[in-house]
This record gives C-alpha cells, sequence and structure tokens, in this order.
C-alpha cells in the first residue's frame, strides 16, 4: 500500500514570520493524521525556520527548487548541500518554473539525480498545456516528461520519487481535472510508463499526486482514484483549515 502524500506548495506566498506563525498552528491540526504524509513547502528564505518549527513533528518540509550544482556561479540558485538539512523534499519541474524560469526537462532531470544524490526526495511536477490537451497530446506529452525526467535514475532509488500531474490548465483556475481524468492520465500514462521503465513492483510503489485546483470538495473524489496517492496544492495549502480538511479527507 502507497502512503498518501499531500504537499503545500506555497509559492510566492508568507513572509518569513508569517511562515513560522503558519506552520505553529497547521502542525497541531494535522497532527492526528498520522496515515497521511504532510508536506509543507515554504519559500526559501523560511525554510530554515520552518524547519525548526516543526523539529519534533511528523511533518515534512520541501523546498519549492534546486539547482543541481553544488556551489558555482549560478545568480539566485540554491543549492542541495545548502538545503539538504532541511528539506525532506524539493519540487522540480514545476509548470511556473518551466514556464517563467525556463526549466528544462534536462535540468529537471539533472535536478532530480541531484536531489537523489544528496539525500533529498524529488517530487516532479508535469503537466500538459490547454492548447496540448485540446489536441489530443496530453498523454505522449506527460510521458514524455517522465521519462527525460527519469533518465538514468536506478530502481533503488524510484521508491524515493514523487510525481506530481498538474495540468497547466487546471492551475489556480478553479478548472479542476474530473477525478476520471486524473485517474486516466496518472494511471493510463504516468502509471504505465513507469512499468516499462521500471517493472510492476517498483511502478507499484512510486506516488502520484495530482494537483491543480485541489479543494476540500473535490478531494474526495481524487482519493477515490486508485492510482491517484494524493496531491500537490497551492491556494488550499495557505490556510491552516483548508489544509488540514485536504488531509483529513485523505486520511
Ligand atoms: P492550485 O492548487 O492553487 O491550483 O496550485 C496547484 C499547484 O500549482 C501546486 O503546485
Amino acid at each position: 500500500m502507497r502512503t498518501p502524500i499531500i504537499a503545500g506548495n506555497w509559492k510566492m506566498n508568507k513572509t518569513l514570520p508569517e511562515s513560522v506563525a503558519f506552520v505553529k498552528e497547521l502542525a497541531p491540526a494535522l497532527a492526528p493524521y498520522t496515515s497521511v504524509e504532510r508536506v509543507v513547502g515554504p519559500t526559501y528564505v523560511a525554510l530554515a525556520a520552518v524547519s525548526e518549527a516543526l523539529s519534533g513533528t511528523d511533518i515534512a518540509v520541501s523546498s519549492q527548487g534546486i539547482h543541481w550544482e553544488d556551489e558555482g556561479a549560478y545568480t539566485s540558485q540554491i543549492a542541495p548541500v545548502m538545503i539538504q538539512d532541511l528539506v525532506t523534499y524539493a519540487i522540480i519541474g514545476h509548470s511556473e518554473c518551466r514556464a517563467y524560469l525556463g526549466e528544462t526537462d534536462e535540468e529537471v532531470n539533472k535536478k532530480a539525480r541531484a536531489a537523489l544524490a544528496h539525500g533529498i526526495k524529488p517530487i516532479i511536477a508535469v503537466g500538459e498545456s490547454l492548447e496540448q490537451n485540446e489536441a489530443g497530446e496530453t498523454s505522449s506529452f506527460v510521458g514524455g516528461q517522465v521519462r527525460a525526467a527519469l533518465e538514468g535514475i536506478s530502481a533503488e532509488d524510484m521508491p524515493k520519487v514523487v510525481i506530481a500531474y498538474e495540468p497547466i490548465w487546471a492551475i489556480g483556475t478553479g478548472k479542476s481535472a474530473s477525478g476520471e481524468i486524473a485517474q486516466n492520465i496518472i494511471g493510463g500514462t504516468i502509471r504505465a510508463v513507469l512499468i516499462d521503465l521500471y517493472g510492476d513492483e517498483v511502478a507499484q510503489k512510486i506516488r502520484i499526486q495530482y494537483g491543480g485546483s485541489v479543494k476540500p470538495d473535490n478531494m474526495a473524489e481524487y482519493m477515490s482514484q486508485p492510482d491517484v496517492d494524493g496531491a500537490l496544492v497551492g491556494g488550499a495549502s495557505l490556510k491552516v483549515d483548508a489544509f488540514t480538511e485536504l488531509v483529513k479527507i485523505a486520511a
């Protein structure tokens, strides 16, 4: 059985004091739901303080990105060694990073490998645009993103990898994919690619999340799908009540 994982991607929200105050309120609210892996993803500047505030709890911290080099002339970037003691996860390949920061499939792969090499578990986000969706290209595009992201990653490392299917047209739009659509891509495409690359036994261990306008009122629909193992959540992860409700539904 795969443990569901609900991760909050805070994006560019919450100042340092707001982040700390938030997790101090969130941690006790999430404490009862131990059957779900619960993750928060603050901005880089808040990682150390949030990690400290959550020490002694079982709530994990994720960074929203990572670089593949250990150091060097990469203005604005954060090396794995700088965050490896602060985080359990790193979100890689988010469509906003692909769109605004030009993150390529090749970079996503380098970042995923670097994360694993430093004991950080990658949450690899994939997803198609509205145009690709309407052109019937979703499965081939998303399948290609998954294959590219996992190039050179061993079967042994794969259980540490989480994949998030986030259709771009559903992110922050309130227009979520139906549970059936999420299941079709997550089960029919993504897990099928994982089976092809790593075999059924390994593929069945890997968690695949849905992301895109996940709210308390649609969460149950996703969690009832056999291949959907949780959610990567933006807007609804910024409120204690809403995030707690999502975790409760997944528990
Ligand atoms: P929303 O939940 O705000 O649609 O964001 C989804 C997302 O991009 C999470 O990474």
